[in-house]
């Protein structure tokens, strides 16, 4: 409903706009506002889980993840390499609470993260 106030569950069903890169039955995803890579994509389960420790389904973890991996592949930087990230609570810096994998390309990552 409109007064939902989960900004993923929003764009998913498409009250807040997006650039959609990416649509399957389960999952979305869509460009970061505001990226830290070149190229910097929030992947999303279409149906609401708010943090990885709110689920024990390996087929909702796993999509996430080979969405990641289509996305490289299809955007050509699958060789090259590229960042996958979930980020969880507080200490983990999460800040939109709708499970959210992030995926970053298109420079050289740093190790250890922030
Ligand atoms: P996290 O800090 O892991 O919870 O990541 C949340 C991400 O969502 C951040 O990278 C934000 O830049 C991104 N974000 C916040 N609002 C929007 C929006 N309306 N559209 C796209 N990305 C967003
Ligand atoms: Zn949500």
């Amino acid at each position: 409903m409109a007064t939902d106030p989960c900004l993923f569950c929003r764009i998913a069903r498409g009250e807040i706009p997006a650039q959609i890169v990416y649509e399957t039955p389960h999952v979305m995803a869509f460009r970061d506002i505001a990226p830290q890579a070149p190229y910097h994509v929030i992947i999303i389960p279409r149906d609401h889980v708010a943090t990885l420790n709110d689920t024990r389904d390996p087929g909702l973890v796993g999509r996430l993840a080979i969405a990641a991996s289509e996305l490289a592949e299809r955007e050509g930087f699958a060789a090259a390499g590229y960042r996958t990230v979930i980020n969880t609570n507080a200490d983990g810096g999460q800040t939109v609470f709708h499970l959210h994998l992030h995926l970053l390309a298109g420079r050289k990552m740093g190790w250890p993260p922030g």
